[in-house]
């Protein structure tokens, strides 16, 4: 029987970080996952055929990639860099934020998601502390004061921790009992990737409109990720029309800064909320969408799931440093502690945007303009707000 210091169920792009992470504090870490990456394929990348999940990975996830060597893997392949942020509901109060007022060269990069979980499971694959399981599933586990026992589809493993990183609908989440609040939200997300006729690179921009926000994600080349809110039915009707049908329904409601466009591909994804009640429950650890999952209104999903790995790190790291056991349920639980508020400020941060833009009264109209109008015009709330978002 294999046995490991760490068995990470789910190989997303918050599981490969935590086990490399893990595996760089001399670990021996096993990685459980469903499905491989499908390769990049240097063809696709002449055609730029673009995936449609794509995140706004932040100054500080970067970091994190960086320190984990996955960082100019993934700029090698394809990413977009943004330096500008552009918000607004009515044109005359537009907010712009620049990196220039944070002091820093960009803002972050738009990149494919499967692209930085590419980029992981290489430094995995050539990782000696690593053991990667693929195809492999998650049937179930017990625990017990010295380990945890976990049956998988083929074969039994024993491992110290067992870290949940298998996205929303956990499967270690719901075994370990471990309860949630948290809603679906009315609206859902159409994700467009389209070529454009007019060249915005540098700047991710977001309009609130009546209906839900319209954002625009530049990707390489003259080619952009739409993401477009709308109530769910509406959403269903969108994701029923051809491309074309499509590409009109952009024109009309898309603002004229997008330009033209060409719609080559599109999905419709759903909006929930969940927060795990406990992300440590003896030696059971959740990270990433497992623990909490967040409307995607400012791109933050994955950047708070890099955050858990980064304080997950430190918290075992101290603890291997100063001899504790580091897999006792009080040491984990620090991680926990130094994560929680700052996923539930950013939840709760990201619902009152989504209520209030979601108020069709006119005097909360006027106020959230004035916000915006303001916001623009108040240089340290802007770069305190900004910092915050690339989470520095
Ligand atoms: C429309 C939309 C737009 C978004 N945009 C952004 C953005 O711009 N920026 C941002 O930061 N975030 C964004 N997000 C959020 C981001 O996509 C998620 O936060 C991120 O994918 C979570 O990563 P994860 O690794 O925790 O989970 P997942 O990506 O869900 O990965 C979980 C992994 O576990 C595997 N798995 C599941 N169950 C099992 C099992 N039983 N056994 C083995 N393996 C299992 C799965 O195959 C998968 O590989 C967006 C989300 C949506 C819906």
């Amino acid at each position: 029987m294999l046995k490991v210091d760490c068995l990470i169920v789910g190989g997303g792009m918050v599981g490969a970080a935590t086990a490399l992470s893990l595996a760089e504090l001399g670990l021996k870490v096993a990685v459980v996952e469903v499905k491989q990456p499908s390769p990049f394929d240097e063809e696709q990348q002449s055609q730029a055929v673009f995936d449609l999940r794509v995140s706004a990975i932040s100054l500080a996830s970067e970091q994190l990639l960086s320190q984990l060597n996955a960082w100019q893997q993934i700029k090698d392949w394809r990413s977009c860099v943004y330096k500008r942020l552009g918000v607004w509901e009515d044109d005359i109060a537009y907010a712009e934020f620049n990196a220039g007022e944070i002091g820093q060269p960009h803002l972050g990069h738009i990149v494919e998601n499967r692209l930085i979980q590419l980029s992981l499971w290489q430094q995995l694959q050539a990782n000696s502390n690593v053991t990667l399981l693929c195809p492999e599933q998650l049937v179930s586990f017990t625990q017990d004061e010295s380990q945890v026992l976990v049956e998988l589809s083929s074969q039994t493993l024993a491992t110290k921790i067992l870290i949940g990183a298998d996205g929303a609908n956990s499967k270690v989440r719901q075994l370990a009992e471990i309860g949630i609040t948290g809603w679906d939200y009315q609206q859902s997300a159409m994700l467009v990737n389209v070529t454009t006729e007019v060249g915005q690179q540098d700047i991710t921009w977001q309009k609130f409109s009546a209906g839900g926000p319209l954002a625009f994600l530049p990707m390489p080349g003259n080619n952009a990720s739409l993401v477009w809110y709308q109530q769910k039915a509406e959403i269903k009707r969108l994701a029923q029309l051809s491309n074309r049908q499509l590409q009109d329904e952009v024109h009309q409601h898309f603002p004229k800064r997008l330009g033209k466009v060409e719609v080559v591909n599109k999905g419709a994804f759903p909006l929930t909320r969940r927060h795990a009640n406990d992300y440590v429950k003896g030696r059971v650890v959740l990270v990433g969408d497992s623990a909490h999952t967040i409307n995607p209104l400012a791109g933050q999903g994955v950047n708070l799931g890099f955050k858990d790995v980064a304080a997950l790190q430190t918290v075992i790291a101290k603890a291997i440093g100063s001899g504790e056991n580091y897999h006792a349920e009080h040491v984990l639980k620090r991680y926990e502690k130094a994560r929680r508020m700052d996923n539930l400020l950013m939840m709760t941060g990201m619902d009152a945007i989504y209520a209030t833009f979601a108020n069709p009264s006119t005097p909360v109209k006027l106020l959230r303009n004035i916000g915006i109008f303001v916001a623009h015009r108040a240089p340290i709330l802007k770069s305190k707000a900004l910092a915050y978002a690339c989470g520095i």
